[in-house]
């Protein structure tokens, strides 16, 4: 046992070995010699702990290499790099959420590549705040006194809750106790935050009377927070804004929201128009909202905390903002979306543009997307392609609408002799340019809402990369 473990290790390469392997001078110049030897020592580790584990593991000097290269390319590559979102999920929060206008990002590239005004005043020669770029126009389009802006709305509940409830309570309705996204509970946030949370009512039915006896000295606010991800339908009642507001006022205690997902104006979806925007919030008595940036507002990650001056001023003063200041390249992206909205031009902002596409539109997207692949995959060996242009489901996604469904067209694909849709989509997942599909009925579903022409191309090269085919032939 022994011998035979000795002899299986005395087979492994040397570094010195694996060194001399051709195609290694390309990896040192990308990522330099020291991380490709400790890539292949890891390799190496590797092998050691499977003969370990078994000593009759075959040693094949191919498989190693290999691994190595694989393990060598994708240190290589970039990590964080273009995706394409075939899904028709539109702010589909692990691909990054909302696309940036053209504007926003022409303003990102040029604040980072230059000095900025971001704390500078030219009027005066003196400091200025980075928040003064975006405070007027967040009040401009929301109808708020004041606004402070945060890293994202997480951070903006946390912020908000400490400054204006630590040490105190705040009162919650327990069909508002939501999870969003994994990592974001309220009863954690609230505690993180020093508030004690007074649960009131229950998952489907909370009366004002409920919230009228849990006022206490001990009370600083009222907390309502959108159930974003979920909806409770049947025997339902939630207290409108307008009667929380009153209530709060009489008493003397804030009455705050968690809006979640922000909507400056009506999508003009109707399947879309429950939801209230920032502004009708502020205009029906809430004292202050919260809401994030790359959501349905279609802007950078951010944390929007906009309302009463009072408020506002107190948050400026807790020393936790100042581990929460948004970055210049965030703030330059969000100053270029307001300002869309300012001027009316919300058929530049991709979310909203996406969200509003014309079924016609994108029936005929769907139908030349089904050209082109059609006739790339006819130059390939597959003989039983499948494909077709089918009516689908696509919806809002970052924790928006979560009911509402919007009808949108995909070019359905099945290629039998690549396997099962499954397959198929891991494959595709894993090219250069990963291409995220849906699937339906054992087969690969590319919604064409969230696909822009540059993407169409992706899924194209994407394939030609799949067949490793002849660029220049196609
Ligand atoms: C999405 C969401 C959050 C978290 O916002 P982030 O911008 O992801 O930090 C908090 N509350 C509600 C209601 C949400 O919908």
């Amino acid at each position: 046992m022994k011998d035979k473990i000795q002899n299986a290790m005395r087979n492994i390469p040397s570094m010195d070995k694996m060194l001399s392997m051709p195609w290694i001078g390309r990896y040192e110049a990308e990522i330099g010699r020291g991380s490709v030897k400790s890539v292949i020592s890891g390799v190496l580790d590797d092998q050691r702990a499977k003969i370990l584990k078994d000593p009759d593991t075959a040693f094949d000097i191919e498989k190693i290499s290999a691994e190595a290269e694989k393990r060598l390319k994708r240190r290589a590559c970039k990590s964080l790099r273009t995706a394409v979102n075939a899904t028709g999920v539109v702010l589909y929060t692990n691909l990054g959420r909302a696309r940036l206008a053209k504007e926003a990002v022409e303003a990102v590239t040029e604040v980072a590549e230059n000095y900025s005004t971001l704390e500078y005043s030219p009027e005066t020669g003196s400091r200025g705040h980075r928040n003064d770029h975006v405070e007027w126009l967040i009040c401009r389009l929301t109808g708020a006194e004041a606004a402070i802006v945060v890293n994202n709305n997480a951070a903006a509940v946390i912020l908000s809750l400490g400054a204006l409830s630590k040490d105190r309570e705040a009162i919650i309705s327990r069909g508002e106790l939501v999870e969003i996204g994994g990592s974001f509970r309220i009863p954690e946030i609230m505690a993180l935050s020093g508030t004690r949370m007074v649960e009131i009512g229950t998952t489907n039915k909370t009366h004002l009377k409920d919230y009228e006896k849990a006022i206490t000295e001990q009370t600083a606010m009222i907390l309502k927070v959108h159930t974003s991800n979920f909806e409770v339908r049947g025997f339902t009642y939630s207290v409108p804004r307008e009667e929380l507001a009153a209530l709060a006022h009489a008493n003397g205690i804030v009455f705050m929201e968690d809006l979640g997902s922000g909507m400056l104006v009506k999508t003009g979806d109707p399947a879309l128009s429950g939801d209230p925007t920032v502004s009708e919030c502020i205009a029906s008595g809430v004292d202050l909202v919260t809401f994030s940036g790359d959501k349905l507002l279609g802007g950078p990650q951010i944390g929007v905390i906009a309302g009463r001056a009072e408020l506002v001023d107190r948050l400026r003063n807790y020393q936790l903002l100042r581990a929460l200041r948004v970055d210049k390249m965030t703030l330059a992206a969000f100053e270029a979306t307001l300002r869309l909205y300012l001027k009316g031009d919300t058929e530049s902002i991709p979310t909203l543009r996406m969200i509003n596409r014309d079924p016609e539109d994108m029936k005929k997207q769907a139908a030349r997307l089904k050209r082109r692949l059609s006739a790339l995959l006819a130059k390939t060996r597959l003989r039983s392609v499948s494909i077709d242009v089918v009516p689908v489901s696509d919806t809002v996604g970052g924790g928006a609408f979560p009911e509402s469904r919007l009808p949108g067209y995909a070019v359905s694909l099945k290629l039998p002799e690549l396997g099962s849709a499954g397959k198929l989509s891991e494959k595709l997942r894993q090219l250069t340019v990963p291409v995220i599909t849906g699937a339906a009925e054992d087969r690969v579903l590319f919604h064409v809402r969230t696909l822009s022409e540059k993407d169409e191309k992706r899924i194209l090269d994407g394939f030609k990369e799949m067949f490793s085919l002849d660029r220049e032939k196609l």
